[in-house]
């Protein structure tokens, strides 16, 4: 069986993460959730008062992108990786609605997505790997063996986001992670740089009424198709 490289792309809160993390576990691929850079990035920007009201501070980020360095280490307990930022893990930081409300402005900007798609292109290397985000298919590996483009409508994503939020004891409301979802796609796939759209020879997955199950066979399915050809 040789070694691909998986691209899932998609609209957010959709399970691109849950899907890809579980399938990498399965087939023993190393897994990178790209969007967690972008929110490392993004954090960075709040805790340095680099973004006000949706607006960044370009010049001021930009002489300092060198020094953002962002890791995944594995947490041994859950299995799955986790975020670091200059080396301090930020994997519960980067949840939250605040960073989820400014990650769009940030991920916009050309010279960060420059140097995130360079590092994610650097992982990729080795091939045997599964990445989501927006772009994988598209930009960071255009020619990878295997591309999905995941969707489900705007209402049962906020729902699924909505669950989690509340079995991790947070507060959440509906109607505010349903704008926010909404306003994600609209910049998403508006935004000049690398805007979401599904690449051409990527397979379509609307996951809507799919239990977690059906999916994963479906997916396992792809790979085995793909990848023993
Ligand atoms: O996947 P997740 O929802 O965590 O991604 C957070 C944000 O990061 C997205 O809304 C998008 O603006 C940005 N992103 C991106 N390109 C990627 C992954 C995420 O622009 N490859």
């Amino acid at each position: 069986m040789k070694k691909i490289i998986i691209a899932i792309d998609g609209f957010s809160s959709c399970g691109k993460s849950t899907m890809a993390k579980d399938l990498a576990r399965e087939i023993g691929y190393i897994y990178i959730d790209s969007g967690a850079m972008y929110r490392a990035v993004t954090l960075y920007c709040l805790q340095n008062n680099l973004i006000k009201d949706g607006v960044v501070n370009e010049p001021e980020l930009l002489p300092r992108m060198e020094q953002i360095q962002i890791s995944f280490v594995l947490n041994p307990g859950t299995g799955k990786p986790e975020t670091c930022l200059n080396g301090q893990n930020v994997e519960t930081e980067i949840r939250t609605l605040e960073v989820s409300q400014n990650v769009s402005y940030v991920s916009a900007i050309a010279f960060v997505r420059k140097a995130m798609v360079a590092q994610q292109q650097q992982m990729g290397m080795q091939k045997g790997i599964v990445m989501d985000g927006r772009d994988i298919g598209t930009t960071v590996f255009p020619t990878a063996e295997l591309k999905i483009f995941v969707t489900a409508s705007p209402e049962i994503r906020a729902q699924r986001r909505f669950d989690e939020m509340i079995q991790k004891n947070e507060v959440a409301s509906f109607d505010e992670i349903l704008e926010n979802v909404k306003h994600r796609d609209y910049l998403d796939q508006n935004r000049e740089e690398s805007p979401l759209r599904q690449a051409k020879d990527a397979l379509l997955l609307d996951n809507s009424h799919m239990t977690i199950a059906e999916q994963k066979q479906w997916l396992l399915a792809q790979f085995q198709r793909v990848a023993e050809n």
